[in-house]
């Protein structure tokens, strides 16, 4: 049986006015999975909902990812203002990057959500050893595809997790906030997946339509953690060329796979089968964490690629076979992006249905129903140079 653990979180005190990146959006989500029925027809057990999680981080994790002049500032910022307030880039078309009085609190809380799912979902697969598999056994009889590194482990598979919560959090750097995003969640989940739970090496996969720069600086040159996005190239933030691939001890533990603009459905599965799930093989990951944007689909207002709501069950299906084959099934995803509320309520119900084993609820569209043809070639020839680049 698939299980889900999830948090769910607008944070309306976090919002700027016109702003896309807003409480609205969680709002949909809540609404989607609620119209589509995601979780109708669950067995008990199946589906839980994290608590209120601790109100601060594990002592000394922040200090592991951002340095405390970052923090220090956050903090104060949050408690000077009165009202949302534009931080850094005023200007940018697609909004600022903005505080509130309570984005230092609502920013903690995503990241202390992402930790306390962490721990839940190492919870949820270390009961008594053997308890439901007996003792000699048969392996599990889970998912069929448990050869992974795990290593004959009799443990049950883990819970997949998904926090719905904002802030987001991937664009975030040691030093600084941008791009809508406080502290970054994705590198704090991993930080405490190393620290608490022995969970050394990590897997983090960006499929949010923007590189994740913040992520991809935090573990430049650390190899513990690969960091492998896909994303459109020729976007803000302007990182994440194929040719930036780690440096020192972390060199090639980036993989960078930048897609060319109206890159959709076929795109994404081919990028995801010929480097995502090759690469992931190769490292042999104790953990897989997702920043799961849906602003690669080809409603949303920001950027240029042609993801469907349909895609996104795919690539969340894909994920969890691929984690369950290679960790016992430890899976964490994190809401980043996606500004067409619309969209994004139904891709994140996908994505929810995928983590349960249930089927899609949006067909795909057939290639001539979308705006572009996708770039096939072009995609494929990308693809390519990624292969070479990291030889896989
Ligand atoms: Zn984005």
């Amino acid at each position: 049986m698939a299980r889900l653990i999830y948090a769910i979180e607008a944070a309306p005190g976090h919002q700027f006015p016109g702003h896309p990146e807003c409480p609205g959006r969680v709002e949909a989500i809540q609404q989607a999975l609620q119209s589509l029925r995601v979780f109708a027809g669950c067995a008990d057990g199946q589906v839980e909902q994290l608590g209120t999680p601790p109100s601060q981080l594990p002592e000394g994790l922040l200090e592991t990812v951002h340095t405390a002049g970052h923090v220090a500032e956050l903090r104060a910022t949050s408690a000077r203002l009165s009202g949302p307030t534009a931080v850094r880039d005023p200007d940018d078309p697609d909004g600022p990057t903005y505080a509130t009085p309570t984005s230092y609190t609502d920013a903690l809380r995503a990241a202390c959500t992402a930790v306390a799912l962490i721990d839940a979902l190492v919870a949820s697969s270390s009961g008594p050893a053997g308890k439901s598999n007996g003792s000699g056994g048969v392996g599990g009889g889970s998912a069929g595809s448990s050869s992974g590194s795990a290593g004959g482990s009799q443990q049950p598979l883990a819970a997949s997790a998904f926090s719905i919560c904002r802030p987001p959090g991937h664009h975030a750097t040691a030093v600084e906030q941008m791009g809508f995003c406080l502290l970054n969640n994705a590198a704090l989940a991993a930080r405490h997946a190393q620290r608490a739970h022995g969970l050394q090496k990590v897997l983090i996969l960006d499929w949010d339509v923007h590189h994740g720069n913040g992520t991809q600086d935090l573990f430049y040159d650390d190899p513990s953690v690969l960091f492998v996005d896909l994303h459109q190239e020729h976007v803000w933030p302007g990182s994440g060329a194929l040719e930036e691939t780690g440096t020192g001890a972390g060199a090639g533990a980036t993989i960078n796979v930048p897609l060319a603009w109206h890159s959709g459905h076929a795109a994404f599965q081919r990028a995801f089968e010929r480097v995502v799930a090759p690469a992931a093989r190769r490292f042999a990951p104790d953990l897989v964490i997702v920043s799961a944007g849906y602003d690669a689909h080809y409603e949303d207002p920001l950027e240029k690629l042609q993801l469907q709501a349909g895609s996104y069950h795919w690539l969340a299906a894909a994920v969890r076979r691929l984690a369950e084959e290679l960790c016992g099934g430890r899976l964490l995803l994190l809401l980043e992006g996606g500004y067409n509320q619309q969209a994004l309520g139904q891709s994140v119900a996908e994505t929810v249905l995928a983590l349960l084993g249930k089927p899609s609820a949006h067909p795909l569209l057939e290639a001539s129903q979308l705006p572009h043809p996708e770039p096939l070639g072009q995609v494929d020839a990308a693809i390519e140079r990624v292969r070479q680049q990291h030889g896989l």
